[in-house]
């Protein structure tokens, strides 16, 4: 197959989908690999770093020859319209967002796919780029937090006096949360963290940190074997609220990475929390995507509000492009690598029994499939 990889728009983003080992990988099972020119120049993959793993540079308008076309990021609807029919389209489509997209893809009459629909199983680990990416969001969170704070993270004794570890406070401790938690603890500092899932309790504490319990919690906090939070009752909230208010103005750092799938991020510290923070103290956003947590929040800036520092990258995952390309090449092709294990014999895609392919599956045949009908009613 003729494997297309598009340049992203460079001012969000500056990974690319396909780093040049991965490139040779697709050579190497039998495909031919086409690269958009200076696709990987920002996460410091040089157009000779493709063609000395047998791949061949190219413009953008190779889009409409393509047989298969990776991204990190949706296609335009532009782009789209010069696809060939049945074009395999495989990027991060958060198709709850970009509903005109969606409906461009089927109009095209592409088989299109959302790595970010992966369904969050161990068999489907390897091609995750929501965990891969979320794990170096975490890590550079903190380290990003640690270069803003005007203060050291460890507890150094020295003859001239002794300087207090810092505190950080995690708050939702997901993939990206634990990987926060962990960076924090190696840095020295105190942590402590929650998460409306009951069992982020041990993995946080595995970790070092210590759980903070939301008192009054009942089985509305408790999501047992549910892999993902919904949104919580307000009685709930405010339980949360008033723990929060009494920690937060001992905290010097806090991590806010709470979502819930297809919603707005939950906000969890308000206005008059944040005013409680010491001069110096830093929040980091990372669900400031879809509203943030924090209610001073603005995506893509940095607000200074009487000291305190409120970070919202508008793409962490930029500060960190070469490794975050890596991993997510990897998780490319693992998904690419299982699509053609299962397409051999196989007339339509509609009828592939694989519950990984059929998750992530966005349209195929002039159709939107039923699941992602189902996650985003807003499609039809
Ligand atoms: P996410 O990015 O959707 O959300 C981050 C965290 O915020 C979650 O842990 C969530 O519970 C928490 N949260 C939501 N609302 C909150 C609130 N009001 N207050 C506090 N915390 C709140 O989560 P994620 O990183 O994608 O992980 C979601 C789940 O999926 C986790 O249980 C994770 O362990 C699991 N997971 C499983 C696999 C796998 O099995 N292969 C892979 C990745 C993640």
């Amino acid at each position: 197959m003729k494997i297309f990889v598009a340049k992203e728009n460079t001012k969000f983003e500056s990974r690319v989908a396909v780093t040049p080992d991965i490139a040779q990988k697709f050579v190497e099972s039998g495909h031919e690999i086409f690269i958009e020119t200076n696709a990987g120049q920002k996460a410091q993959f040089d157009d000779s770093d493709y063609v000395s793993a047998f791949a061949t540079i190219c413009k953008r308008d190779f889009l409409s020859q393509a047989d298969v076309v990776l991204s990190v990021n949706s296609l335009e609807s532009e782009d789209i319209k010069t696809l060939k029919p049945k074009t395999f389209v495989i990027s991060i489509q958060e198709p709850h967002q970009n509903e005109a997209k969606i409906h461009a893809l089927k109009n095209a009459g592409v088989t299109s796919f959302g790595l970010d629909l992966v369904p969050r199983t161990t068999k489907a680990q390897y091609m995750d780029v929501l965990s891969s990416q979320s794990n170096l969001a975490g890590y550079k969170a903190v380290i990003e937090a640690a270069h803003l704070f005007n203060r050291g993270f460890p507890l150094m004794m020295t003859t001239a006096g002794t300087i207090k570890a810092a505190r950080v406070l995690v708050v939702g401790a997901g993939v990206a949360g634990l990987s926060a938690i962990a960076t924090a603890k190696r840095l020295g500092a105190i942590v402590s963290a929650f998460d409306v899932r009951k069992a982020a309790k041990e993995q946080i504490e595995s970790l070092g940190g210590k759980f903070i319990e939301i008192e009054q919690i009942d089985d509305s906090g408790d999501f047992g074997n549910q892999t993902y939070a919904t949104q919580m009752t307000k009685e709930y909230q405010n339980a949360q609220e008033n723990q929060l208010r009494a920690i937060l103005p001992n905290q010097n750092i806090v991590i806010t990475t709470a979502q819930i799938p297809f919603q707005k991020a939950p906000i969890i510290i308000k206005t008059d929390m944040l005013d409680s923070m010491n001069r110096g103290s830093i929040v980091i956003d990372l669900a400031s995507k879809t509203g943030g947590n924090c209610e001073q929040t603005k995506h893509g800036q940095t607000i200074d509000r009487n000291g305190v520092q409120i970070v919202a990258f508008e793409n962490i995952l930029n500060l960190i492009s070469h490794d975050a390309s890596k991993l997510f090449a990897k998780n490319v092709f693992a998904f690419f690598e299982l699509l053609c294990l299962k397409i051999q014999n196989q007339t339509s895609m509609l009828d592939i029994d694989d519950d990984i392919i059929q998750n992530m599956l966005i349209t195929c045949e002039n159709k939107i499939s039923k699941e992602v009908v189902k996650k985003c009613m807003n499609l039809c």
